[in-house]
């Protein structure tokens, strides 16, 4: 922790420079710029670093929204002899900007303790606590290896991706114990996250002249009866699953929303189409299937196309792994009372587990979901700091640091 303190500048420096580095996704702005900058700083700590770039043919798939811009992903490696494989992961996307900033979102403005900018939270700061944390580590005696990753495109999901989803399926990631350092908070234990289907429900009905409604189907007046149904018969189900883990941020129920709605041409045409997309959210102990079976069942016996955008299942590691008893070893020792916490939203987490099986995994990074993706994004430099020493410690622990 001593050892983090005296790094406490070059922390907030590194931290700074990372937010000055436009990385935003859609489309993908300043990726190289910033994997080159990010791996002249691992070499000048002695990692041996690689460059993964997807190959150009599967950008359209893995990247739809990346208007054929690079993907490239970095892995930098430390070894320090026998011992175990400790694997610290951040993506280095962040969100687009939006409205009322009152700072410059690349400026990485230090001002009254805060650390302004996009992806000062979600999550730059992780990944300038991995960095960190490692060599307040040097200060150590430890054997194994740390593997950094810094990848792009987890803001825009996608059931395979071309960051952590994509060296998932190059077999590029292998760890003893995985660490994803998005902003959970210096005392936040994250051991999952919910599942999602994102997608598309169109009915079909049958154009008619707005004077005579009985020759046609009302494709809009369907469409109100089946949300009604909804609101009637899954709704219930829904406010009745809460998971006992606390949620960031907090939403212990299984959730339904529909978040767009849009039918008919012109007010004297019945219409024919009538498209909602819906955000469903599931607790872990759902299951896709299920949730898609309640979706559809009062859709029987209509037409309608259904489309499915986005979907993962929940992801849920056990409070028992290695890392995760580690991870509240530690906040503990920084003073703090570990939460066990899963992200009601859904990360790169999904891959370690689902796709490289890697179960010894969770997220533990210094940002706050709640200062994330909103307007004058920041972080206290005391949360970088804390959350820096949280992440050392577990590495500490981890690699038996004496
Ligand atoms: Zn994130």
């Amino acid at each position: 922790m001593a050892a983090v303190d005296e790094f406490r500048d070059e922390l907030a420096e590194l931290l700074q420079a990372l937010i000055r580095i436009p990385t935003l996704n859609p489309p993908g702005e300043a990726y190289e710029d910033f994997v080159s900058e990010f791996r002249a700083r691992l070499d000048g700590y002695g990692y041996t670093t690689e460059v993964h770039a997807v190959p150009e043919a599967d950008l359209p798939e893995l990247a739809p929204f990346g208007q054929g811009l690079p993907r490239p992903n970095l892995i930098g490696t430390l070894n320090r002899g026998d011992g175990p494989v400790v694997h610290l992961n951040g993506h280095y996307d962040v969100v687009p900007v939006g409205n009322d900033w009152t700072r410059d979102p690349f400026g990485g403005e230090l001002a009254d303790g805060w650390i302004y900018g996009r992806g000062a939270a979600d999550m730059k700061s992780g990944l300038a606590a991995q960095v960190i944390a490692v060599e307040a580590l040097r200060r150590t005696e430890w054997a194994g290896t740390v593997v950094q990753s810094a990848v792009p495109d987890e803001e825009t999901v996608g059931v395979r991706n071309a960051g952590m989803g994509w060296l998932v399926e190059q077999g590029l990631v292998k760890a003893d114990a995985l660490i994803i350092t998005e902003p959970f908070g210096p005392d936040g234990v994250g051991i999952g996250h919910k599942g999602a289907i994102w997608g598309e429900i169109t009915l079909q009905g049958k154009q008619a002249h707005g004077s005579s409604p009985r020759l046609g189907i009302n494709a809009v007046e369907a469409m109100a009866r089946y949300l009604y149904a909804i609101d009637r018969h899954v709704r219930p189900l829904l406010e009745a699953r809460v998971t006992a883990y606390g949620v960031t941020p907090d939403e212990p129920h299984a959730t339904l929303s529909f978040d767009t709605i849009r039918g008919g041409a012109a007010t004297n045409i019945v219409p024919d189409r009538c498209t909602v997309t819906f955000n469903r959210r599931l607790i872990p102990g759902e299951d896709l299937d299920t949730a898609r079976d309640e979706l559809l069942a009062p859709l029987e016996g209509q037409r309608y196309d259904y489309k499915e955008i986005y979907s993962t299942q929940p992801v849920l590691v056990g409070e028992e792994e290695p890392v995760v008893q580690a991870a509240c070893r530690a906040v503990r020792d920084l003073g703090l009372e570990p939460r066990i916490l899963i992200s009601a939203g859904s990360d790169d987490q999904r891959f370690v587990v689902q796709g490289a099986g890697i179960t010894n995994s969770l997220v533990y990074g210094p940002g706050t979901t709640g200062l994330s993706h909103i307007s004058d994004e920041r972080i206290s430099v005391e949360d970088l700091v804390l959350g820096t020493k949280g992440l050392a410690l577990i590495l500490a622990d981890l690699l038996e640091a004496t």
